[in-house]
């Protein structure tokens, strides 16, 4: 009885079933992985837009408190002006009434040149008996004159004027305040009424201030004392402005006027002067606006940090549950390419012993078909130890001079008898001249040139022809195996090169194989300095070509690849 020859081993139609499970277990497993995803972003982006609202909240409420903390600081200084202005005339001008009219002269000068004339221009007194007079005291002479039509005279005669006539009238005055009077600013008058026992007017004492010391020294200091502190001094300043909108301090610049500017006037003297915070944190919106755009941009920072490490750990799960899929399927092809030829060989080499095979012709069959299948498996679990060597950086090349044609007959006979099972012819076309040996792990390269012809063989049409060249190009020996089989789509040409890669596994085509074959074409070949390279289109078949230096040096072992 003759047996029936098994179907073409290495083709088999993987089961619809199979295919689905795949997809349901890598479909369910992405789906959970987005599930997460989502159960992060979702909490993440609503936080993002909690803390806008509050980010957009806080920097309202941060106008408002910055302005008032702002016009803190300016009314600290203008009660720093008040006090100033105040003690200095506490300390000029509380002369005691005059025991008699006319002594009021005698004793205004006994007190006026005990006191310190520190921020006070010039000192008066004035005098109503029999008429208004007005006398300055010379701190030279220690005495007291009249400067007749002199402007301060003038500013302090009107001034006075009213309280000329309460003194005509003989009015009561209970007032203990002083009096400020700046109608002339070039002299800014404070003065005190002095009234005897009956609460009657005696005279007046009063002073001008001094403007240069008061710019000069006590502003300055006043607002150094109030305003904060900052890391950079260039931050803020105070600015003030006299009634004609001119810079009165000259180390603090004032720029032009910007809406929403914190300024205050003086409320006691100087009352036309007008003080204006400048510099960059001196305007609330644009500060709080800073402030707003730090911390939104902080939060935006962290939110790309998160979606970077996000996206990080998706694509690392994605390709580790790729490579997991990959590696199962790598075992369920594994296993299928183990089981059936050790089935066909066992079926044959039963009928064999059993001696059921009379025909000579058909023991030789049978006989090299066991032999080929052998080698097929010999080739797969090579490929699989070198694989492992690989991954794991045990693999060792050993090299020596080789002729490559001869090499590359040897392989071609031995795949012969799985040409004809296929029904594939094969040619061989050899180089136009003589080779130079080359230096080359030959089991090895035996072994990378089996898997393209096994690839060629997998992926033809049954009648197709497989060419097999040897050439020299330039500098290199090139290598090559074109089949006319089904070809592959021009984006998967690098990735097949990849471990496990297969192209569109069990879309494309139902061929079994492992997704090793090429990753250690590439492997090998690269281990000798060379490169592997494709040519191929789809439905029109493939060529594969392997380029190997000649003037590579030859070495005798190697490990791993270059
Ligand atoms: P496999 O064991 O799947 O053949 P390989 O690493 O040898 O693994 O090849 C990777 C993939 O490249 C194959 O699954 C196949 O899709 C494609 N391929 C390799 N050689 C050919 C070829 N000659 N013709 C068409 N496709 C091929």
């Amino acid at each position: 009885m003759t047996p029936k020859k098994p179907p073409p081993l290495p083709i088999r139609n993987r089961s619809r079933a199979e295919i689905t499970r795949i997809e349901q277990i890598v479909f369910g497993k992405n789906r959970l992985l987005w599930l997460g995803v989502i159960a992060v972003l979702a909490p993440l982006f609503v936080l993002l837009l909690l803390q806008y609202s509050w980010l957009t909240d806080l920097e309202e409420n941060t106008i408002v408190a910055r302005r008032a903390a702002l016009q803190n600081y300016l009314q600290t200084i203008t009660q720093e002006a008040h006090y100033f202005i105040i003690t200095t005339a506490e300390r000029a001008l509380n002369l005691p009434p005059p025991a008699y009219t006319e002594e009021t002269i005698e004793t205004a000068v006994h007190f006026f040149e005990s006191r310190s004339l520190v921020g006070i221009d010039r000192l008066f007194i004035v005098t109503f008996q029999p008429i208004p007079r007005i006398f300055f005291f010379e701190p030279a002479t220690h005495s007291m004159t009249e400067l007749e039509d002199s402007p301060e005279t003038q500013a302090v005669r009107v001034a006075v004027a009213p309280w000329a006539t309460l003194y005509k009238v003989l009015a009561e005055v209970k007032t203990t305040e002083f009096i400020v009077n700046e109608h002339d600013p070039n002299y800014r008058i404070i003065f005190n009424p002095i009234t005897g026992n009956d609460n009657l007017l005696v005279a007046i004492a009063g002073l001008t201030i001094d403007q240069k010391y008061f710019a000069e020294h006590v502003l300055p200091e006043a607002i150094a004392r109030s305003l904060p502190t900052f890391d950079d001094e260039e931050a803020l300043w105070v600015c003030v402005r006299d009634r004609h909108d001119q810079c009165v301090l000259p180390s603090n610049p004032c720029s032009v006027a910007e809406p929403g500017r914190v300024s205050r006037s003086f409320n006691f003297m100087f009352t036309d002067w007008t003080m204006s915070l400048q510099g960059t944190l001196a305007v609330p919106e644009r500060w709080a606006r800073t402030n707003f755009l730090i911390n939104i941009t902080l939060s935006a920072a962290l939110v790309v940090v998160l979606l970077g490490g996000i996206t990080f750990t998706v694509r690392t799960a994605l390709r580790e549950m790729k490579l997991s899929a990959m590696k199962n399927e790598f075992v369920s092809n594994v296993s299928h390419e183990l089981r059936t030829p050790l089935a066909s060989i066992r079926v044959f080499g039963e009928l064999l012993r059993r001696g059921r095979v009379a025909d000579p012709a058909k023991v030789t069959e049978y006989g090299s078909f066991i032999e080929t299948e052998s080698r097929r498996l010999s080739q797969l679990i090579n490929n699989i130890l070198d694989f492992s060597r690989i991954e794991s950086g045990e693999k060792i090349y050993s090299f020596e001079l080789a002729d490559l044609e001869e090499l590359l007959t040897g392989v071609l006979a031995a795949f012969r008898v799985r040409l004809l099972e296929h029904g594939l012819e094969i040619e061989y076309q050899g180089p136009e001249e003589p080779l130079p040996d080359l230096s080359v792990d030959t089991n090895a390269l035996e072994r990378a040139i089996a898997n393209l012809l096994d690839n060629a063989v997998k992926y033809s049409n049954e009648g197709t022809l497989i060419t097999t060249r040897l050439s020299r190009r330039d500098d290199e020996v090139v290598l090559s195996v074109t089949d006319r089989g089904i070809g592959i789509p021009s984006d998967e040409h690098e990735r097949i090169f990849e471990r496990f890669h297969r192209v569109g596994t069990g879309l494309v085509h139902d061929v079994k194989g492992t997704g090793l074959g090429l990753s250690l074409v590439q492997h090998i070949v690269r281990a000798h300095g060379g490169r592997v390279s494709v040519i191929s289109e789809v439905g029109r078949g493939s060529t594969f070509s392997i380029h190997l230096p000649i003037d590579r040096t030859p070495k005798n072992k190697r490990k791993g690849a270059p």
